[in-house]
């Protein structure tokens, strides 16, 4: 409880910050970007193409953390309506198989809440991408990513489990620290993005994690 209460201090600290500063820094990024667009369409088929895509790719990655650091902050007020998140779920399905295809890995849908709940439909949208979107990335080809949906008198569950490698006993204690990462061109804020979300909706977010595998339980709570 305290490493959680910890974990949202941290959290609410760079949001902060990082609102204030985020779209100062987009501007000249997209300035320069537009400048190398120019450049690239000029320069036609330069020995320099690769370097400009590279550049480009760069900057679409810097854009990308930008993005995702001013989720952490509370910039847009949160829009919770009454949703049946099996609803949203199939909003976003579409992508996540489109994207399981790709990589020969399968998702298995359990939908059997029955109850609505409060939620901001594009909010819960993000956090499902980024959560299957872990679990496609930690499970190898063949993999399977479950989304399971359960609900009762008092909340909704939302379970997302896969059979990847699994979040090792040392590291689990980082889950969910912005920045925290293990991939080579990870940004480690996917997940803190999530909590912070899901804390805006009073939801629990919880993991169980072996090297069978990995599973996600998020419980929203059902509000009279
Ligand atoms: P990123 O995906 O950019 O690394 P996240 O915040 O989404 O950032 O995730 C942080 C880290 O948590 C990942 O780098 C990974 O080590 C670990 N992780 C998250 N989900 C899973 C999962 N389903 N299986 C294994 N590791 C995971
Ligand atoms: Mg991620």
């Amino acid at each position: 409880c305290q490493k959680e209460l910890r974990r949202l201090e941290h959290l609410n600290l760079l949001g902060q910050m990082s609102a204030s500063i985020a779209h100062e820094i987009r501007n000249p990024l997209q300035t320069v970007k537009g400048f190398l667009q120019l450049l690239q369409s000029k320069e036609g088929i330069s020995p320099y193409q690769t370097h400009f895509i590279l550049m480009i790719d760069e900057l679409n990655r810097a854009n990308q953390i930008i993005t995702e650091l001013l989720c952490l902050s509370r910039t847009k007020p949160t829009n919770l309506k009454l949703h049946n998140i099996n609803d949203i779920i199939n909003s976003v399905l579409p992508l996540i198989e489109a994207q399981a295809l790709e990589e020969d890995k399968i998702i298995i849908v359990e939908q059997k809440a029955v109850s609505i709940t409060l939620l901001d439909e594009d909010e819960i949208k993000q956090v499902l991408l980024n959560i299957v979107k872990n679990a496609l990335e930690a499970s190898k080809s063949k993999g399977c990513v479950k989304i399971i949906t359960e609900s009762n008198q008092t909340s909704v569950k939302l379970i997302i489990c896969d059979n990847g490698q699994g979040i090792p006993p040392e590291l689990q204690d980082n889950i969910g620290m912005p920045f925290f990462t293990t991939k080579q061109n990870g940004t480690g804020l996917g997940l803190s993005m999530s909590l912070s979300i899901l804390e805006r909706h009073n939801a629990k977010l919880d993991f169980v994690s072996d090297k069978n595998g990995t599973s996600f339980f998020i419980i929203f709570p059902i509000v009279e």
